[in-house]
C-alpha cells in the first residue's frame, strides 16, 4: 500500500452509542482508541470499550464534551493523532476543526472552512444554488425587518416559515399562514434566534404543505472524488427531531435517486470536500427543495450501511488520513431495506425525558439485526445528556421484511427500569399508513396528536 500512514491512535470526542460506533471501527482497523469522558460518565461503556480514557471536566458538557481545551490536551497527553467528533458536541465546530489542526492533530471530518460554510443557514443555500442544487423558494438571504418580510411572502406566497440563520436541531422555526401571523411570527422568532444562538438573523422560506424528508449520503476524497449513498427518508419527526428512518425511501425511484443523487457527488466533489455528509431535502409533488447540509455522520448512518454493506466510520478514517475511497460510484448496489428506530430515554405521551437506572438490558439479535447502544444492565442514565440511549436497525430483503423484522426485534428488546420510547414503535408498525409508507414530515404531529387527545 502506498501514500499516507493510518493514524495509531483515535480520540474520539463523543459519548454514548456513537462514541462505541467509533471504537469499534478503530478495532477494527487496528488502530487504539482513546475515550473521553465528564465525571457523569466515568462508568460508562464507551470508556470501558476504549484501550485508554482520559476525564476531561465535570458532568456539564460545555465543561466537558465542549471544551476544545480540554480535548485538545487529552489528545496530547495520549499521543493521539486524530479526533472523531462523532455527532452533536463538536461535530460540527469550525473553530474546533481549526483548533486542532493549529496543534497537528487531524479532525476526521471536512475542513474547518466547508463546516463555517454549511453551517450558516443562508451562505449553505446560496452555495448550494451555485453549485446546482435545487433549493426552496424564498427570500434572498437574511431578512432585515418587516416590510421586507411581507414582502418576500408576497412573491412566494403564503404560508411561508421563518428560520434563523444560526439555527439547527429543529430549533428556531415559525410558520405564518397570513400577514397577521407573519409580524408576530417575525418578531418572535428574532428574538428566540438572539437568545438561543446569539445571532438575530432570520430568512423566509415557502412553508411546504405535506413535503417529505429524503436525505442525500454523499462522501468525498477531499480530492475531487466523490460519491452519493442514495437517500434516507427521514420524514416521522417530532418537533422536527427524527424518530424512525429507513432506506431507501418508499417514495423515490432509482431514476430520481440517480438524478438527485449525481447532483448531489458532483456539488460535492466540485468543492472538494472530504468525508461524510448529508444533503438534506423537503420531497414533495416529484421536486427536491435543498434545506440544509450536515458536515458529520449523522445518527441514521446505519441504513445506509446496510443496505450498501459500507462502514461509513472506517471510510471516513481512510480519507482523513489520505487514503482513497474503498469503493467508487459503480461498485455501491442497494441491497433490500433498512429501518432505524431511535430509543430514548422518555415517558409517553409527553415524551418527558427519563434518565435512571437501568436494571435489565436485552439486546435482540438473529438475522439481519443492529443494536447500537451504549447502556447495559445496572447502568444509571446521567440526566445532563441527549435522551437517544439506542438505536434498533434491522435490514431485510424488501421493505416488508424489514418490517416483519423490526417488529419482531422489538418484541425481543428488554429495557427495564426506565421508560423508552419502544411502546411508541408498536403503535406505529401497527399503522396502515407505516405499513404503507405513506407519510409526510406532518404525520407523526398529527397521529400523537389522534393517540393521546384527552
Ligand atoms: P434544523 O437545522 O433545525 O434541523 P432544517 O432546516 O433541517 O432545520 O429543518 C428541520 C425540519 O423542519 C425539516 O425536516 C422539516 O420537517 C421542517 N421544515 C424546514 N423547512 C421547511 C419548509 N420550507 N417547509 C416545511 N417544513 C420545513
Amino acid at each position: 500500500m502506498t501514500g499516507a500512514p493510518m493514524f495509531d491512535k483515535i480520540l474520539i470526542a463523543n459519548r454514548g452509542e456513537i462514541a462505541l460506533r467509533v471504537i469499534r471501527a478503530c478495532q477494527e482497523m487496528g488502530i487504539k482508541s482513546v475515550a473521553v469522558h465528564s465525571t457523569a460518565d466515568a462508568d460508562a461503556m464507551h470508556v470501558r470499550m476504549a484501550d485508554e480514557s482520559v476525564c476531561i471536566g465535570p458532568a456539564s458538557s460545555s465543561q466537558s464534551y465542549l471544551s476544545k481545551a480540554a480535548i485538545i490536551s487529552a489528545c496530547e497527553i495520549t499521543g493521539a493523532q486524530a479526533v472523531h467528533p462523532g455527532y452533536g458536541f463538536l461535530s460540527e465546530n469550525a473553530a474546533f476543526a481549526q483548533a486542532l489542526e493549529d496543534h497537528g492533530i487531524t479532525f476526521i471530518g471536512p475542513s474547518a472552512e466547508h463546516i463555517r460554510i454549511m453551517g450558516d443557514k443562508i451562505t449553505a443555500k446560496e452555495t448550494a444554488k451555485a453549485l446546482g442544487i435545487p433549493v426552496v423558494p424564498g427570500s434572498e438571504g437574511g431578512v432585515p425587518d418587516f416590510e421586507t418580510a411581507i414582502g418576500v411572502a408576497a412573491g412566494i406566497g403564503f404560508p411561508v416559515i421563518i428560520k434563523a440563520t444560526a439555527g439547527g436541531g429543529g430549533r428556531g422555526m415559525k410558520v405564518a399562514k397570513n400577514a397577521e401571523e407573519l409580524e408576530i411570527a417575525f418578531r418572535t422568532a428574532r428574538s428566540e434566534a438572539k437568545n438561543a444562538f446569539g445571532n438575530d438573523e432570520v430568512y423566509i422560506e415557502k412553508y411546504l404543505q405535506k413535503p417529505r424528508h429524503i436525505e442525500i449520503q454523499v462522501f468525498g476524497d477531499g480530492k475531487g472524488n466523490a460519491v452519493h449513498l442514495g437517500e434516507r427518508d427521514c420524514s416521522l419527526q417530532r418537533r422536527h427531531q427524527k424518530v424512525f428512518e429507513e432506506a431507501p425511501g418508499p417514495a423515490i425511484t432509482p431514476k430520481m435517486r440517480s438524478e438527485i443523487g449525481a447532483i448531489c457527488a458532483e456539488a460535492v466533489a466540485k468543492i472538494n470536500y472530504i468525508g461524510a455528509g448529508t444533503i438534506e431535502f423537503l420531497y414533495e409533488d416529484g421536486n427536491f427543495y435543498f434545506i440544509e447540509m450536515n458536515t458529520r455522520l449523522q445518527v441514521e448512518h446505519p441504513v445506509t450501511e446496510a443496505i450498501f454493506g459500507v462502514d461509513l466510520v472506517r471510510e471516513q478514517i481512510r480519507v482523513a488520513s489520505g487514503l482513497p475511497m474503498s469503493f467508487g460510484q459503480s461498485d455501491l448496489e442497494i441491497n433490500g431495506h433498512a429501518i432505524e428506530v431511535r430509543i430514548n430515554a422518555e415517558k409517553l405521551p409527553n415524551f418527558a425525558p427519563c434518565p435512571g437506572k437501568v436494571r435489565v438490558f436485552h439486546a435482540p439479535g438473529g438475522l439481519g439485526v443492529r443494536m447500537d447502544s451504549a447502556i447495559y444492565g445496572g447502568y444509571s442514565i446521567p440526566p445532563y445528556y441527549d435522551s437517544l440511549i439506542g438505536k434498533l436497525i434491522v435490514h431485510g430483503r424488501d421493505r416488508p421484511e424489514a418490517l416483519a423484522r423490526l417488529k419482531r426485534a422489538l418484541g425481543e428488546l428488554i429495557i427495564d427500569g426506565i421508560d423508552t420510547s419502544v411502546p411508541l414503535f408498536h403503535m406505529l408498525l401497527a399503522e396502515p399508513d407505516i405499513q404503507n409508507g405513506e407519510y409526510n414530515i406532518h404525520w407523526l404531529e398529527k397521529w400523537l396528536a389522534a393517540q393521546f387527545a384527552e
